[in-house]
Order: C-alpha cells, then sequence, then structure tokens
C-alpha cells in the first residue's frame, strides 16, 4: 500500500484546464501539466483495499492498486508493465474513460474517489516520451491469417492481440484513416490524434498490416476475405445513427453529430482549413439536440469554430448533483456533469422535446419549435402552455445510434442479427458463421471505448483458441458479463 494514511492526508486533485477564452482560440487539449508531486500524493490515496471495486468496475480488470503503488514509489516502468498488461491502449481509456473504476472506488463511500483516471495516462505518456513503449514482437509465426474489418478501439485491440500471438493480420478500415471514433468522432480538444499515431507506428512495426479505404462488402468482396483468410473479426462499429422525422428534417441545416464532427477532425489532420469545413457552426445559432457526451463534442466544437449562440436540448430531466437512492455505490454515478465543452459556454436546456424545424419561403433552416415534457407513468407527456421557438440556423442531431449499418458488409455476409439489430455472438464472441467473429459496438451496440478494447481483446483470445487449439492470449471479459457500469 502506497501509504497508509494517504486518503487521510490528501484531498482529490485533478490538473488544472486551460483558461476557456485561451482554450477556444486552439485545438489542443484542454488540460495543464500535473505536477509529479502532485500525481504521487493522488496515488497514496489509494488504500489498497482487500477487495478492490475499483478492479471489478474496470471492463478490463485493471490492475489499479498496483500501479497507484508503484507510481508512488517512482516505479515508472513497472507502473506500465502493470497497466499494458491488462490494456492495450491507456492514452486512449486514460482521456477518453467516463471511468466507471472512479464510480466504484471504495474510497467513494464516504470521500471523493481515487483520481484512477489520471495516474493512467500519466504513466502511458511518461512510457512513450521515456521510449518504454516499443514493439512486441511474436516468438514464432503461425502461418495463419486473420482479416479484422473496422479500425476503432475493437479492432485495432483485436489486432494488436493476434499479431502478437504470431497471426498475419490485416485491418481493412473504410475511412482513409485508421481509427474509428477515436479518429473522425472525437474532437482533437479531447484527444489529439498524435496519440492515435504513435501507437500505430508501434502496432505497424509489430507487424500488423493496414489497410485503408477499403470498405469490406463494397471495395473489398467478402468472398475473398473469406477465401484469403482463415478468421474474420468484425469490428465495424455501430454507426446508425438516430434521426428525428419531424416537419423539416428534410433540407440544409439539420445535420447528424457523424456528419459534422469528421470534418472538424478532417479539418485538424490538415486535410482543409478550419473555416473551408462544409458543415460550419461560425456566426450561426446552434442548437444541438442530444445532451450526451456526442453532445457535448459538438458543443466545444461549434465554440471553436465561432457560433453566436449554442443550445444543447436534452429531453430527459437534468440529473441530480449526488447520486439518488437507487444509483448507489459501487454502481455507475448518473449525475450531473460539467465536461470541459460545457464550461466553454452554451446553455443546457433539459425536459424539452423538439416537434418542427421552421423554414423561410427559401427553405433555408431559421429557428425550431419545442415545448417542455414532463414524465407521467413512465412516459413523456407535453406540458401544455410550454411551447416556445428558438431562432437557429444550424442544428445538430446527436441522439445517439441504433446499431450497426446494413448494406454492405452486413447484406453480403449472412450472420444473425439479435433483437437490437447488433451481430449476434455467443460467449465466445463467435457469429453463426465458422470463420468470423464480431466485438466491440457492432455486437454489443453503442457503448464505450473501454469496452471495445476489452472486448477486442477477449475475442482475440477466442480467435486464436479455435486456430490453435489454445490460447496464452488473456481474457478479460465474455459478452454476458455485465460489471458494474
Ligand atoms: C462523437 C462520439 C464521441 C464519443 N466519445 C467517447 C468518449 O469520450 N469515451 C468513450 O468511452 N466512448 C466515446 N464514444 C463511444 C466510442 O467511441 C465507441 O464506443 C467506440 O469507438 C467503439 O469502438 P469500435 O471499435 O467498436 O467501433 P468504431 O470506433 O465505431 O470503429 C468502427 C470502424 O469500422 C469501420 N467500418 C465499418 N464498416 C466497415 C466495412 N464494411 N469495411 C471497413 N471498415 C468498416 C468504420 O469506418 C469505423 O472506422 C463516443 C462516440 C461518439 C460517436
Ligand atoms: S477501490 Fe479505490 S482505494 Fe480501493 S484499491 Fe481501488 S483505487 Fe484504491
Amino acid at each position: 500500500m502506497a501509504d497508509i494514511k494517504g486518503f487521510l492526508k490528501y484531498e482529490r486533485e485533478l490538473p488544472s484546464r486551460r483558461p476557456v477564452p485561451v482554450r477556444l482560440r486552439d485545438w489542443k487539449e484542454v488540460y495543464e501539466e500535473f505536477p509529479e508531486d502532485h500525481l504521487q500524493k493522488q496515488a497514496a490515496r489509494c488504500m489498497d483495499c482487500g477487495i478492490p471495486f475499483c478492479n471489478d468496475g474496470c471492463p478490463l480488470g485493471n490492475l489499479i492498486p498496483d500501479w497507484n503503488d508503484l507510481v508512488y514509489r517512482d516505479r515508472w516502468r513497472d507502473a506500465i508493465e502493470r497497466l499494458h498488461a491488462t490494456n492495450n491502449f491507456p492514452e486512449f481509456t486514460g482521456r477518453l474513460c467516463p471511468a466507471p473504476c472512479e464510480g466504484a472506488c471504495v474510497l467513494g463511500i464516504n470521500q471523493d474517489p481515487v483520481t484512477i483516471k489520471q495516474v493512467e495516462v500519466e504513466i502511458i505518456d511518461r512510457a512513450f516520451e521515456e521510449g518504454w513503449v516499443t514493439p512486441v514482437l511474436p516468438s514464432t509465426k503461425t502461418g495463419k491469417k486473420v482479416a479484422v474489418v473496422g479500425s476503432g478501439p475493437a479492432g485495432l485491440a483485436a489486432a494488436q492481440q493476434l499479431t502478437r500471438a504470431g497471426h498475419d493480420v490485416v485491418v481493412f478500415e473504410r475511412a482513409d484513416r485508421i481509427g474509428g471514433l477515436l479518429r473522425y468522432g472525437i474532437p482533437e480538444f479531447k484527444m489529439e490524434k498524435r496519440h492515435i499515431d504513435r501507437r500505430l507506428d508501434q502496432m505497424a512495426a509489430e507487424g500488423t498490416e493496414f489497410r485503408t479505404n477499403a470498405n469490406v462488402g463494397v471495395d473489398v468482396p467478402v468472398e475473398d476475405l473469406r477465401r484469403d483468410f482463415d478468421a474474420i473479426v468484425l469490428a465495424g462499429g455501430a454507426t446508425q445513427w438516430r434521426d428525428l422525422p419531424i416537419p423539416g428534417r428534410e433540407g440544409d441545416g439539420v445535420h447528424q453529430a457523424m456528419e459534422y464532427l469528421p470534418w472538424a477532425n478532417k479539418a485538424q489532420q490538415g486535410d482543409l482549413a478550419v473555416d473551408e469545413v462544409p458543415i460550419n457552426a461560425a456566426g450561426k445559432n446552434v442548437v444541438i439536440i442530444g445532451g450526451g457526451d456526442t453532445g457535448a463534442d459538438c458543443l466545444g466544437t461549434a465554440h471553436r469554430q465561432g457560433a453566436a449562440s449554442v443550445h444543447q436540448f436534452e429531453i430527459m430531466p437534468r440529473p441530480p448533483e449526488e447520486r439518488p437512492d437507487a444509483n448507489p455505490w459501487p454502481t455507475y454515478p448518473m449525475v450531473y456533469k460539467v465536461t470541459s465543452a460545457h464550461e466553454e459556454g452554451g446553455d443546457r436546456v433539459y425536459s424539452v422535446n423538439t416537434e418542427e424545424f421552421v423554414r423561410d419561403g427559401d427553405g433555408n433552416l431559421v429557428g425550431l419549435k419545442a415545448h417542455e415534457v414532463e414524465m407521467v407513468d413512465g412516459r413523456f407527456q407535453k406540458v401544455e402552455g410550454s411551447d416556445f421557438q428558438l431562432e437557429c440556423e444550424l442544428v445538430l442531431l446527436a441522439m445517439g445510434f441504433t446499431g450497426p449499418e446494413s448494406g454492405g458488409l452486413l447484406d453480403h455476409l449472412d450472420v444473425d442479427r439479435d433483437e437490437r439489430s447488433n451481430v449476434a455472438r455467443d460467449a465466445v464472441y463467435k457469429t453463426n458463421l465458422d470463420d468470423v467473429w464480431v466485438c466491440g459496438d457492432m455486437g454489443r451496440g453503442q457503448s464505450l471505448i473501454v469496452w471495445a478494447i476489452a472486448e477486442g481483446r477477449a475475442c482475440a483470445a477466442a480467435v486464436d483458441e479455435a486456430l490453435m487449439g489454445e490460447t496464452a492470449l488473456p481474457v478479460p471479459v465474455a459478452p454476458t458479463d455485465r460489471p458494474l457500469v
């Protein structure tokens, strides 16, 4: 245990965010450096619990008390080994995870939990800086070939594990760059894309092959994959967005979040100038429909583009400040959160339903009509007399995703779908086809990066075992496991 009185001596502390007016002038990550002695005090708050609920709360089963202790003792190289033992990409989760581990931390019963995520990201950033993240080469080659379809966190985790097990792995990605939603969904200010690139360098050096602009089922026939590879891992995500088919929906000015965010990310990659993006919030009154994290990503992006005003609508009521009785420790706390994007401005409007997009005689979007709602017997009902109209020239729909896209790949591959339209799989990630497995959002539905990595790792172990009769790869979770998230 790091310091037996650490949790009594030190308060929870996180790095400061850069001042809002400064960070809105660029697209860089928002956090300042966190001094090492401050981080070590945070690690010292860990009680090294006999039953570490943090470890159960993490879908990857991260060995959190171990690396808290190692950081406190200045044993950073050992810490990254413990971290990499369960997580291929801590630089992604350390920046982007909602940290169910912290929600489950025992300290959270009557104090603020340990800053687990901050310790995680500092360990991996230091490891990259020190040159400790080097290719891990397989000791033998198996001669087996595996195709991974999709290069989000699930596909990348599966590919890295399978390459390290000695298989020849090719990742097929329909986009022009590797990374999935990490690359084109999540904005630069939440995670700079250089973090993906340096990890891809490691993977390429290990032997994973990447093919971009390769849409399987469209440019690359599914039959070719089934003929040329011993196993196929589907990791195509759950990218079918939910729409809002109300009057005025058709026409310019109303766009899906995932039509909007990729352009801002492409501009940050140097493909076009920031002011050349085809969907641009500059000078516009913007309404984001959807109060979740994707909506917050649109909010931060709109402010950086120079929106005149931004409202973020949410149909659900405002969450409570503290855990309600029905949401006790160690379940994931569903409480009111202020993300960095919310701190930057905009109005958050709760319990509101949009019923019409208003257009002028030329078809231009000029506003929307909405009203308040309340929950009655488990259903939303309009609050009579609460109608209002709001001026806006850009609406962004951030209402979630309903499952994997149909067409192309799934039309040509005769895989079963489950009742939620995800690709059905058994306890070892296998579809109804003998040579096809599925992991990440494509099998699970819209979820989290940490789950995508956990499933990619477990799916790799299942594929390796099927190909070789045994596996030495670790198996973090089965798809039917439900931890405390
Ligand atoms: C805007 C946004 C922000 C988010 N922010 C967070 C966050 O902060 N933290 C968090 O934990 N989660 C976040 N999520 C959720 C998280 O990104 C996903 O759960 C995660 O990326 C799923 O990983 P995946 O590998 O299963 O799929 P994806 O990341 O969706 O990757 C799937 C890839 O497959 C490719 N593909 C699909 N079909 C084919 C085909 N036929 N041929 C070739 N390639 C194909 C797609 O182009 C895509 O690149 C966010 C989601 C969105 C939309
Ligand atoms: S639950 Fe919290 S205090 Fe206990 S071991 Fe995990 S991080 Fe440390």
